[in-house]
Order: C-alpha cells, then structure tokens, then sequence
C-alpha cells in the first residue's frame, strides 16, 4: 500500500492526470492519500479541479446546440 514518490514526492505531475480521472487505480490511491497530509498540493488539486470544471461546464455549453 506504498507508492514510491520516485522523484516527485508532492505528486504534482499527476495531479492532472488526477483530475482527469486517468491514473492507474494504484496511482490514483497515491495521489489522494497525499492530498489527505499536503495543503500545498491540495491548493493545486483545487485550483485544476475548478478549471477543469470550467472547461466541463463550456464543453456543455457548446454541446447543447
Ligand atoms: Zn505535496
């Protein structure tokens, strides 16, 4: 039940991939469980949550005609 931070301890270069639900189910295990103990990534996790769900919401805009 470890992931090996390898050389990115804070898991940032996931954290897109993260948001974007396309992590191996290992990998995604990871991230969360590091969101859980860091506020810096978790701020990072937040602010590409919400753009994300902008560009979901404009995505749906443009989908509705
Ligand atoms: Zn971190």
């Amino acid at each position: 039940m470890s992931v090996d931070p390898g050389d990115d301890p804070h898991v940032r270069l996931l954290l897109g991939a993260y948001v974007l639900d396309a992590l191996e189910a290992e990998e995604t295990r990871g991230v969360a469980r590091h969101l859980r103990g860091c506020d810096g990534c978790a701020r990072v996790y937040v602010e590409m949550t919400e753009a994300s769900a902008l560009l979901a919401l404009l995505r749906a805009e443009d989908l509705r005609e």
